[in-house]
């Protein structure tokens, strides 16, 4: 048994450092989180939103990408749970806010009807502080509040109290909220329905099986029909097949987003594209789906 007493040292010392390693990097997530603030290491990308019918992009998502001065490009899956979880994800709301106020008024000065919407987390909710900076975001020259919406998940939205009147207050502005990643969590759609918004976000998960013979299809038609039952406009995320974007729109689903469409890009990009298309107001580069 003593061959064994120095391998089993061994071992335990390797999983050792590599637990301590693992814990240095979770702890000091949002240590360089907050010096990337700082060197401004973030940016957007805009993933267009489009009307199924005709093909025309109407809005954008605002997405953030974290790129490390080595080159790195960080997922924000990565990143935005550790900074919910570390109180940091109201500072990223901000830098979302301040990076969409400098590249927006370009955009609207040459598109007034086009919209981009802004992710929230749970912790922007709670507060009314988002409320005051959107507020200032639309009292810029160049940004009005139809300009401008909001996406707050199901688990955001059951947070906390306070998100009801934080919602009902993002509105009040002329705002418009959606519910994002729906059909993750388990509220249900009858009780969300009693938060204001106007629209709600079928997620990705139940989207790929749509126009299959899988039973998550049911669950997004069942979606479906209850978003139109409370007069709510449906996106369906995700698309990437032609079959899907058919479906839906059979469905009656109004809006798509995927990339069967177009996946995220800087604003300069989506700019030249709206610019190209052949309806300036609300078009896209992409033809219709039929
Ligand atoms: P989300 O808000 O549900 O955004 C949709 C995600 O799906 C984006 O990932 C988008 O790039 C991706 N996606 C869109 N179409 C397709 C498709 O056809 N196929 C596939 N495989 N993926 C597609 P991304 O940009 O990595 O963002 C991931 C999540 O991170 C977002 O999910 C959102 O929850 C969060 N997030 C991103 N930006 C922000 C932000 O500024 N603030 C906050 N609080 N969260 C953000
Ligand atoms: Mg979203
Ligand atoms: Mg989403
Ligand atoms: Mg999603």
């Amino acid at each position: 048994a003593w061959t064994l007493a120095p391998l089993g040292a061994v071992v335990g010392l390797l999983l050792w450092l590599a637990l301590l390693s693992h814990m240095r990097a979770t702890r000091s997530l949002p240590v360089v989180m907050r010096a990337a603030l700082a060197d401004d290491e973030f940016f957007l990308e805009y993933q267009p939103i489009v009307d199924l019918d005709s093909g025309r992009w109407v809005s954008a998502e605002a997405l953030i990408r974290w790129k490390r001065p080595d080159g790195t490009l960080i997922r924000p899956d990565l990143f935005i749970p550790a900074a919910e979880d570390s109180g940091l994800i109201q500072r990223i709301t901000e830098r979302v806010l301040e990076l969409v106020c400098a590249e927006a008024p370009a955009l609207f000065a040459r598109h007034p009807q086009f919209r981009l919407s802004i992710n929230l987390s749970a912790a922007d909710l709670a507060t009314g502080l988002v409320v005051h900076r959107l507020r200032e975001l639309t009292n810029q020259p160049g940004i009005e509040p139809h300009n401008l919406a909001v996406e707050a998940t199901e688990r955001g939205l059951l947070a906390v109290d306070a998100t009801r009147r934080v919602l009902a207050d993002i509105r009040a502005l002329g705002i418009r909220a959606a519910i994002d990643d729906f059909g993750t969590g388990y509220s249900g759609l009858s009780y969300l329905g009693t938060f204001e918004v106007d629209s709600l976000k079928i997620d990705k998960a139940f989207i790929d099986t749509v126009g299959t013979d899988a039973p998550t299809s049911d669950v997004a038609v069942h979606i479906i029909e209850m978003a139109k039952t409370l007069r709510l406009d449906v996106v369906a995320e995700g698309i990437e097949h032609p079959e899907q974007a058919e479906f839906l729109r059979g469905r009656g689903v109004r809006y798509g987003q995927g990339w069967l469409f177009a996946k995220s890009m800087p604003m300069p990009a989506l700019l030249a594209a709206l610019d190209s298309a052949a309806d300036g107001s609300a078009g896209g580069p992409v033809t219709s789906v039929e």
